[in-house]
């Protein structure tokens, strides 16, 4: 993200495009509102322009997000960017489809739905809002059972990997939440479910496991998660519940792994958040959070309001928000239906196997992605002593190709690896193209690594490569600003 900072000499800077010169004869201030209006040719013609210099979509390899939508869909989101989500009174049908979305995926997650049990849900711009809200809920609910109880409710905790993404990180450090993560090593990039187990007190609101690491892919064992803590649990007489951040895998996993049990066949899997816009395959703006029951969403959190119509219960973060995305999804899940999905996550998969043999066989990486899991190749070069991923992904972005490198977190950053994401718009032929590219990559390093005269004879220490990675790392995240992992 860039966090936009005014400038000072705002006035003197100026964009003049040569075709905007065809309807105007000024140049336009940068950080200033014009003065004066400009045709909407002019404006469109300069805007357009300028974006040409941004990277290709779906030659965006960073990104779990989905970049490609079928043009019907298209023609739906076009015709829908005018309505405000909140207004539900407005706009009924809408909001039939954002609950018909929410019970297509608790049921997708194996909710139990009965007499007495009812999953609740909402859509949310991502997981990111699905999380902070999921989180909430856990904060509310062990604070209401510490009071009842008489006990200190003030240094709430939540236990993660150290493998989580941003938002839990985010959600810790908005609501004063203690983080406690589980560290990695080399080799073992996931939560350990035992050591995640030993971490929990009485004053742990959650463990919260993933499903599809950022990092490399993997699904996190909740299953074995969920026993080791039925145990602690049994053993302390505490209630310590679980919520699966399931962004990537939630529309994984229900499609090519249905026998794993991660969803709410799990009895201690209380909330689950899943990204809209990442396998459910929706533009960005979507995610979506289910609970298991209502009893699960403590009642004070949610809001009634009546001043846009009838009564309307809202839990979500912000108030106005597009329709689009929401229309978007039910388009998706209504137009592909469960074998749709399963062959687009099948085919995922096949071109993320192509990719992972390529990349194999070249012989200069080690994979850190699994066979199964979120469907990308996650890898870190065998001998960075000559040179490192930064540079190969560099070299990269000559072909057009955009895939980011980062350093793993504790205690594995010595660890530096590259990652393709794999989606539905990356075909076979772009997996290939990929791999001869990369090739070509790497021939080139060798050969310019020799030049340089970095022999094997001057081979490093795994210290001094692992220092030299770090620098490297360091002065790339300065220089970007922010990393590319999203
Ligand atoms: C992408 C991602 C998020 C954040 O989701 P957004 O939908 O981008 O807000 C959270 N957790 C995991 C595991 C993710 O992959």
């Amino acid at each position: 993200m860039a966090l936009s900072r005014a400038q000072t000499n705002s006035g003197e800077s100026l964009i003049s495009s040569t075709f905007a010169s065809r309807y105007v004869r000024t140049a336009l201030p940068r950080f200033r509102i014009p003065e004066q209006s400009i045709p909407k040719d002019a404006a469109y013609q300069i805007i357009n322009d300028e974006l040409m210099l941004d990277g290709n979509p779906r030659l965006n390899l960073a990104s779990f997000v989905t970049t490609w939508m079928e043009p019907e869909c298209d023609k739906l989101i076009q015709n829908s960017v005018n309505k405000n989500y909140v207004d539900m009174d407005e706009y009924p049908v809408t909001t039939e489809f954002q609950n018909r979305c929410v019970n297509m995926i608790a049921h997708l997650f194996n909710a139990p739905i009965g007499e007495d049990e009812t999953a609740v849900g909402v859509g949310t711009v991502g997981s990111s809002e699905a999380i902070m809200l999921a989180g909430l809920a856990f904060k509310r609910k062990w604070q209401n059972k510490m009071k009842a109880e008489g006990k200190p409710h003030d240094k709430p905790n939540i236990v993660t990997g150290a493998n989580v993404q941003v938002c839990w990180e985010k959600f810790a450090r908005y609501f004063e939440v203690e983080l406690k993560e589980v560290k990695l090593r080399e080799g073992y990039y996931v939560m350990d479910p035992a050591k995640a187990v030993e971490l929990v007190d009485e004053n742990t609101i959650c463990v919260a496991a993933i499903l599809g690491s950022t990092l490399n892919g993997e699904f996190e064992d909740v299953k074995m998660l969920n026993d080791l803590l039925v145990a602690k649990n049994a053993e302390t007489g505490w209630d310590t519940p679980i919520h699966v951040d399931a962004a990537s895998g939630g529309f994984i996993a229900p499609f090519i792994y249905p026998e794993l049990e991660w969803d709410f066949r799990l009895p201690l899997v209380k909330s689950i958040n899943v990204s809209g816009h990442k396998y459910g395959l929706v533009y960005a703006g979507v995610g979506w959070i289910i609970w298991r029951n209502k009893e699960d969403l403590p009642d004070e959190l949610i809001f009634h309001i009546n001043y846009l119509g009838a009564d309307q219960p809202t839990f979500t973060l912000n108030f106005s928000k597009g329709s689009s995305q929401i229309i978007a999804q039910y388009y998706q899940l209504i137009r592909l239906g469960f074998e749709g999905y399963k062959d687009i996550m099948q085919n995922c998969r096949d071109n993320a196997a192509v990719l992972r043999e390529g990349v194999e066989n070249m012989g200069y990486f080690h994979l850190v992605s699994k066979d199964s899991g979120v469907p990308l190749v996650a890898f870190s070069l065998k001998d960075s002593s000559k040179y490192t991923v930064f540079e190969v992904v560099e070299s990269l972005r000559r072909f057009g190709w955009i895939v980011p490198a980062y350093t793993m977190p504790a205690d594995a950053e010595h660890i530096a690896v590259m990652r393709m994401v794999i989606r539905e718009d990356f075909s076979r032929g772009l997996a290939e193209r990929l791999i001869t590219d990369l090739k070509k990559v790497m021939v080139e390093m060798d050969a310019h690594a020799k030049k340089h005269g970095h022999h094997e004879h001057v081979k490093k220490t795994a210290h001094q490569i692992e220092k030299e990675v770090t620098t490297y790392w360091r002065t790339f995240v300065a220089r970007k600003k922010h990393s590319l992992v999203c």
